[in-house]
């Protein structure tokens, strides 16, 4: 069953997004960016409030030039390796919305150039994450 049951489709996203990324917003000077510093703190505070462990459930649709579907579990302490663990390693540009108990993120870059990829983020238990990865 691709995308088990998630259906971007069908999905009714908030109207407006929590925060979003893109770098070529990015105006900071070579070194550290203050931007991606700021973006990751008050997406942590989101974090913080739906999720009071470490656990989470990954459904992500329609992902990479494969178009695939898959869900997996991930442990992430904060927001910047959540995102890590989430997200393909490249340039992104994504949005972030809350959604039901959790959170959904919108993404594209250079393989999903239309956008389209979607990633549904939810808090699990340890139980749950522990039977996937066991
Ligand atoms: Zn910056």
């Amino acid at each position: 069953m691709r995308g088990m049951g998630f259906n971007p489709d069908k999905v009714k996203l908030p109207k407006k997004h929590y925060s979003s990324w893109d770098s070529s917003n990015c105006e900071c000077e070579d070194g550290d960016c203050f931007c991606w510093i700021d973006f990751l703190e008050d997406l942590d505070n989101l974090l913080d409030k739906i999720n009071d462990d470490y656990y989470w459930k990954v459904n992500a649709v329609n992902c990479g030039w494969t178009k695939s579907s898959g869900e997996t579990y991930v442990k992430a302490k904060d927001a910047r390796n959540l995102l890590w663990k989430v997200l393909p390693h490249t340039d992104n540009t994504f949005k972030i919305y809350k959604y039901k108990k959790g959170i959904v993120i919108t993404n594209s870059h250079h393989d999903s150039p239309c956008g389209g990829e979607w990633y549904f983020v939810r808090p699990c238990s340890y139980k749950m994450w522990d039977e996937f990865w066991r």
